[in-house]
């Protein structure tokens, strides 16, 4: 076994040399760990003669990556440790058929509530403030027990009322008076736009925080997305984003500054890759990896999570040296290719957040060919004169390609758009496999 893992929870501060070399003790403890318990990597590391040993954070490109379809073949190949030692079981959708399992030992777990209580210390959140969690605790999701586990060892009194109705948290809201509430920033939204209809505006206020999770509130220049205004228009909260995988139980978490998620150092590497795997620089886009370190259920090395970001590597307003993380700009899988051009859902999304006159849309994918995508807009307005000619040209004014817009009723989007058994609504749609 390892030994428990070396936490540092000021290393932030320190200097980028004093940071890496810190990271690289961490990560050839969690290499050697990796060869001696995972059969996965054990195998993996003989076939291709690669000496963890000399292997440090400079050189940690040399290492293969790990897909999750490496996992969903070989899932049982990657458990370290024996089935005694497993506490809690979490399913992530795969890529085809069976979600994947991911297992947690007890220390999977105090890590997690470490990254946790660090990450929301970060945001000023102090034993004296009470949370509200509008996020699920159960269905076998990682992300409720994670905030429940930070904001407990913090001392933070944490209200569980997951996915409750609109009418459940706004009468928590005004009976128990929450300082913090943790969610998706889409439904924190709807959440706060019932309380002002309720007649309880006053309930607003009294919040300070709302840690949002699953939609990013950056865009691409880290200024404020749509919805991060709209949340501002309604909340005097302040709005710090999350970021994380079930995975690698490794969260990115803003602090005050609002200019991308920090990275805990004793706890994970980072990089960027883009599409033939090749590492890139801060600032440029591509596809997210990490290495979480000190994990001993499911260890992984260089895992591709599939979402699109950049790092930023330049030093914090707020004293901390780590790297961030951008906001979420897609998901590799839903790239669309038009016209020669890539790009992503989200940035359709945030173009049409944008335009005052749309009430509601969705995105609708297949394909024309292998190297071509066909995708409809569909719109509903809440003004006759925006015609679907105009949107046309507004979208393509920004995404440098016109795709087509259908103008539908409000009521048949929104049918589509919000699933009862999803909290966040599904705007794209994709129909190319
Ligand atoms: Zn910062």
């Amino acid at each position: 076994m390892m030994d428990k893992l070396k936490t540092n929870r000021e290393i932030a501060f320190s200097s980028p040399e004093e940071i890496k070399a810190f990271q690289s003790v961490q990560l050839q403890n969690h290499l050697r760990y990796c060869q001696a318990n995972s059969p996965y990597y054990k195998k993996l590391f003989a076939e291709l003669g690669i000496a963890i040993n000399s292997i440090s954070l400079e050189t940690i490109s040399s290492l293969p990556l790990t897909s999750k379809s490496n996992i969903e073949n070989h899932n049982d190949n990657f458990f370290a440790v024996p089935k005694e030692k497993i506490v809690d079981i979490v399913l992530s959708s795969g890529t085809t058929g069976m979600p994947t399992r991911i297992m947690y030992t007890a220390s999977d777990l105090e890590r997690l509530a470490y990254n946790e209580e660090v990450s929301l210390s970060s945001c000023g959140i102090t034993e004296s403030d009470t949370a509200l969690l509008t996020c699920t605790l159960d269905r076998c999701f990682i992300a409720g027990l994670a905030y429940f586990s930070g904001l407990k060892q913090i001392g933070v009194a944490v209200i569980r009322n997951g996915q409750n109705t609109l009418e459940s948290h706004t009468e928590i809201i005004c009976r128990l008076n929450p300082t913090v509430i943790v969610g998706v920033p889409s439904f924190l939204k709807k959440l706060g736009g019932f309380i002002i209809d309720s007649g309880e505006k006053d309930a607003l206020a009294k919040v300070r925080k709302l840690v949002c999770i699953g939609e990013p509130l950056r865009d691409s220049e880290l200024n404020p997305s749509k919805l991060a205004l709209d949340l501002n228009a309604i909340w005097s909260a302040q709005l710090f984003s999350t970021y994380a995988s079930s995975e690698t139980i490794s969260s990115f978490c803003e602090c005050s500054e609002g200019k991308g998620g920090h990275l805990l150092p004793d706890l994970a590497v980072v990089e960027i890759v883009d599409k033939n795997d090749k590492v890139l620089s801060a600032g440029e886009i591509g596809e997210v990896v990490i290495t979480p370190m000190g994990i001993t259920g499911m260890p992984l090395i260089r895992f591709k999570t599939g979402d699109i970001s950049f790092m930023i590597d330049t030093p914090c307003k707020c004293g901390r040296n780590s790297v961030r993380l951008g906001p979420i700009l897609g998901r590799k899988a839903q790239m669309l290719k038009i016209r020669g051009t890539t790009l992503y859902p989200q940035a359709i999304f945030s173009t049409l957040e944008e335009i005052e006159e749309v009430d509601e849309f969705y995105i609708l994918a297949s394909a024309e060919n292998e190297l071509s995508d066909i995708i409809s807009i569909h719109v509903a307005t809440n003004n006759n004169t925006v015609t679907a000619d105009i949107l046309e040209s507004r979208l393509q004014a920004r995404l440098r390609v016109k795709p087509q817009v259908i103008i539908e009723p409000i009521g048949s989007i929104r049918q589509k758009v919000f699933n009862p058994n999803s909290r966040k609504p599904i705007r794209f749609f994709d129909n190319r496999n």
